[in-house]
């Protein structure tokens, strides 16, 4: 009983040392065809023992000799090579066929085995390659399905958000004015918070509007030429009411002298976003630090914080659309993830480009770069003759 056990896990191990590794075949379907391979190697053996002095029989050895290179793993081939050879050359012993015949056979036959072996490898991974690429090939268009999608899904909600919000905007800064009448103090408590809400809704319909009209190509910029001077300071005072008791805001003096050619409206909004970024990801306070400098191209507008920082692995996903770095400790802090894609396609627009270094835990440093007025892209200067 104990042999018996023995001996079927000794071919079960056997099998598996010699199973499949490379080919389509599994370990049944193996053992079978390699069976099947030696048999028809005895029987040709046989048909020489009975057929003296011809050899041409032994010219059927190559069949199944072919046959396991097709299927079979190396291994295998090997074994179903090795017995056709050892076959023929006992055969040579018994005088049943001329020699030399036998000998050429014997050094062909794991020539025929390595070919044919080699041919299918071959055959079968050009197959999978091709079933890779097609895989890919559908990956590819269920993502950009997905794109699409998305797009569309901001192209409609923002269209359908886009006046009520500014209705209800309208109210609120009436009720705040007291244009709609005195309001009974509990109301006017609340309202600079329902302001604030319907601002934040507002700039999110903003962003996804122009992320709409980016992704259509219909993003018209209105450039000017503006002095960084005009720009900068009056971008940094509209977040300071944003600063928490442990921030600093400062701007280094003085802003360089340069003048751009730019959409004003939208640097203004890009600097914003830096701004807003750097005070929502330092929630436990630290300085910001805002400077401009130039060289003979461009302008590089630096926003510095002692914030949460980046993680590395988040740091290629900061630009992309609806992008957001998952952290433990961003995790509570609202946002879209819109604000720096749109930003750097509107850098980009302008012929200049938004950076980002950071390190975890230490700080971020965002670096818009924007061309000088007499470098600026020729499109824009298109736009302004226009
Ligand atoms: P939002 O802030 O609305 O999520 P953004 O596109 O402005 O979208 O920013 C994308 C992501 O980049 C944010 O979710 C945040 O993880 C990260 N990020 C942006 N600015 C900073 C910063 N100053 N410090 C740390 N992380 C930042």
């Amino acid at each position: 009983m104990e042999i018996r056990r023995r001996s079927r896990r000794q071919i079960r191990d056997w099998a598996l040392a010699f199973g499949p590794q490379d080919m389509a075949a599994s370990r049944g379907e193996a053992a079978a065809f390699l069976s099947l391979c030696l048999a028809a190697l005895g029987v040709v053996a046989l048909g020489d023992l009975l057929g003296r002095g011809h050899g041409s029989v032994a010219a059927f050895g190559f069949l199944p000799v072919m046959g396991a290179g097709w299927f079979l793993a190396p291994r295998m081939v090997v074994v179903v090579a090795a017995v056709a050879v050892g076959l023929r050359l006992l055969i040579v012993a018994t005088g049943a066929i001329d020699p030399v015949t036998a000998f050429a056979q014997a050094l062909t036959i794991p020539i025929f085995a390595f070919l044919s072996h080699a041919a299918a490898v071959g055959v079968l991974s050009s197959r999978r390659e091709e079933d890779h690429a097609r895989r890919l090939k559908a990956a590819g268009q269920r993502a950009s399905e997905l794109e699409k999608a998305k797009s569309e899904f901001l192209r409609l909600a923002s269209h359908e958000l886009r006046s009520p919000v500014a209705v209800l905007k309208g109210y609120i800064s009436m009720l705040g004015t007291g244009d709609l009448g005195e309001l009974p103090p509990a109301a006017a408590e609340v309202v600079p918070l329902l302001t604030d809400r319907v601002n934040a809704v507002n700039t999110l319909v903003e962003q996804m509007l122009e992320s709409a009209r980016l992704e259509d190509s219909r993003l018209q910029l209105r450039p000017r030429v503006h002095q960084l001077g005009t720009l900068l300071p009056p971008a940094v005072d509209s977040v300071r009411p944003l600063l928490g008791e442990g921030h600093r805001l400062r701007l280094e003096e003085p802003i360089p002298e340069v003048a751009l050619l730019a959409d004003g409206r939208r640097i203004c909004t890009i600097l914003n976003n830096l701004l807003e970024n750097a005070i929502k990801y330092s929630p436990n306070g630290g300085e910001i630090n805002v400077r401009a400098v130039y060289d003979r191209d461009t302008v590089r507008i630096e926003v510095k914080d002692q914030g949460v920082g980046i993680p590395k692995a988040g740091m290629g996903k900061l630009f992309t659309r609806f992008g957001r770095v998952a952290s433990e400790s961003t995790a509570h802090i609202p946002g879209t993830g819109l604000g720096l894609y749109l930003s750097r396609e509107i850098a980009r627009l302008h012929g200049g480009d938004l950076v980002a270094e950071s390190e975890e835990s230490k700080g971020s440093t965002f670096t818009l770069i924007l061309p000088k007025h007499d470098r600026a892209p020729g499109h824009l200067r298109q736009l302004v003759e226009a």
